[in-house]
């Protein structure tokens, strides 16, 4: 909304363009140039890679297969990212599944047990209905007993969810005397889908966030996949060979015809997106220690009116500059640290009949996972099925008893079919009869040393704001401070944020959320947005 006014007000008064450079092509970088030019400014965005999307980036194999950077589901809990699909024009590229969350039975191994919403009820009611109807995970007096633990979070919202970030959801549980089967039927469960942590190393306000979206929001806890690979699908369209040309068109005419995603829409309004630009140095003006220039790789330097970060947290450490890295509001970032988790991608030589949509395996090496030939339009195949499955936690400050981030590609890819024979007994495995059999194909393992920030207990205070102390310098990427977690929709709302801190820059008016605050344990250093 902001942003639309800004945009009237700012084409009416025939207001400055600002010049913006953006480093880091991931979703935050992306949304963040795509609202910067719907503000009529100009922002050109660096990206380190040939490809854009960051953690959602896919590349293709020598037989023209995408291997993905991760399985990524898309929650009815999304407005900013369903916002932003309506304006690119793209929101029938997203594959809405029937309402249900689908748990993997842990004593019973191929059998799943589902809580349905009904539709047409709405919110909080259709939640209490798809969990009364489920009678396969917790007994009635289970489901009793976590309702003293969930109501502080009805009648108090946000701030009750805020003050438990310093909780783990083990703490949290035993503060609520909370059963500890809800522990490992649920919140196991969650807790590696949100984050890849287990429930006894992540905070207690993960877990609450999305659970007040998705008693509050009638399809808030509803799931989507994207028809095909996101870089084309959302992020860019890629100069295609003629081979993959030929096989793109063969395959799905449709798909080519109907791409508008957010890189064509930045430099169809004058930003422009450049890849395989690493920035390799943040300059600054020795007066004011303001961002004077970026230094990229390949030995140009970059200047603008303003400077936006929108690489991973991990990244911004390194590259802040010698002159910042006293200030608290940067030495915070300290405290924030990327977390592993491991992508695979196993192909099979027939369909597995045990797994359709998004499923949370409750297993211990695995997080959720899907069959992607029946769930991605573009990965259709209805002879042979592709699962993709998270493997978390997947270290052991995540909660992993083996470091297997450190392992081989067949030693991660052995443990999980291993995994799979025990889920799927009829189907994977020695076990399965011939007939039934499935064989694997092929298979891929992208590992993520440093994903989404590790939301271990009492991260919250540490995300920085948008606006920072230097004048000309903002932060967006999912680790800075937004009411979602590290996810999409946060890094979609970071963007969205940053851009709108230019935009309020640019009108020399103060920016509604302000410098945050750094926590008391990081005094030292005054803290005060300079002037240019
Ligand atoms: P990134 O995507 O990390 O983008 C940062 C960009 O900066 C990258 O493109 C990087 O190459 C670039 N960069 C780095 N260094 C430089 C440099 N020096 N100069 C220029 N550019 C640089 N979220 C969900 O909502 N739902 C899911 O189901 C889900 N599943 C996930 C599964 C996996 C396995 C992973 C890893 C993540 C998942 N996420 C999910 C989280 C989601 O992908 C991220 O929160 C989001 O994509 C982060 O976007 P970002 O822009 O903040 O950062």
């Amino acid at each position: 909304k902001f942003l639309d006014d800004y945009k009237h007000l700012h084409q009416n008064n025939g207001g400055d363009k600002k010049r913006i450079a953006i480093f880091g092509g991931g979703l935050s970088g992306l949304a963040c140039a795509k609202y910067l030019v719907d503000a009529g400014h100009e922002p050109t965005l660096y990206e380190a890679r040939d490809i854009l999307g960051g953690k959602v980036a896919a590349w293709q194999d020598e037989d023209g297969d995408y291997i993905e950077t991760g399985l990524h589901i898309f929650f009815g809990a999304y407005p900013n990212i369903h916002n932003l699909f309506q304006e690119l024009g793209i929101e029938d590229r997203l594959s809405w599944a029937p309402h249900r969350m689908t748990f993997a039975m842990q004593e019973l191994p191929g059998e799943f047990t589902t809580f349905d919403f009904p539709a047409g009820i709405p919110a909080p009611f259709n939640m209490a209905a798809a969990i009364l109807r489920n009678t396969q995970m917790l007994t009635l007096e289970e489901k009793i007993r976590m309702v003293p633990a969930l109501l502080p979070m009805l009648l108090e919202g946000q701030s009750f969810i805020d003050a438990q970030d310093e909780k783990s959801v083990l703490q949290f549980m035993t503060e609520y005397s909370m059963p500890a089967r809800i522990n490992e039927e649920i919140f196991i469960a969650m807790g590696k889908a949100l984050d890849f942590i287990d429930p006894d190393k992540l905070s207690m306000t993960v877990v609450l966030t999305a659970m007040n979206r998705f008693i509050n929001e009638a399809d808030g806890s509803q799931t989507a996949f994207l028809d095909g690979n996101p870089p084309e699908r959302l992020c860019q369209v890629r100069c295609l060979g003629f081979a993959n040309l030929v096989v793109h068109f063969c395959c799905s005419l449709k798909l080519i015809l109907s791409c508008q995603p957010i890189k064509e829409w930045v430099e169809s309004k004058g930003g422009r997106v450049v890849c395989s630009s690493p920035v390799l140095e943040i300059e600054l003006n020795e007066v004011d220690n303001t961002v004077k220039s970026l230094k990229l790789a390949n030995g140009t330097t970059v200047t603008a009116d303003y400077y936006v970060s929108a690489v991973p947290v991990d990244v911004l450490k390194r590259l802040i500059p010698t002159q910042w890295s006293t200030n608290p509001y940067f030495r915070q970032l300290d405290e924030l640290e990327g977390i592993p988790v491991i992508n695979i991608q196993l192909w099979f030589d027939r369909k597995l009949n045990s797994v359709d949509g998004l499923c949370f395996s409750r297993s211990p090496l695995l997080s959720v996972y899907a069959d992607m030939s029946n769930n991605c339009e573009e990965y259709a195949d209805e002879n042979r099925s592709m699962l993709e499955l998270v493997f978390a936690p997947c270290c052991p400050e995540a909660g992993a008893s083996i470091n297997w981030i450190a392992k081989t590609d067949s030693e991660i890819v052995d443990a999980t079919m291993k995994e799979l024979e025990r889920l799927f007994p009829t189907e994977v495995g020695p076990n399965a009869s011939t007939e039934r059999r499935a064989n694997l194909v092929k298979s891929t393992v992208v590992r993520v040393p440093r994903s989404v920030y590790a939301a271990t207990p009492g991260r919250n205070k540490f995300r920085p704001s948008q606006v920072s102390p230097i004048y000309n310098f903002v932060m967006a990427g999912d680790y800075a401070s937004q009411k979602y977690l590290g996810s999409m929709e946060g890094a979609v709302l970071s963007g969205k944020l940053a851009a709108e801190v230019i935009c309020d820059k640019a009108m020399e008016r103060s920016n509604r959320n302000g410098l945050k605050e750094v926590h008391s344990s990081f005094k030292g250093a005054v803290l005060k947005e300079r002037p240019p």
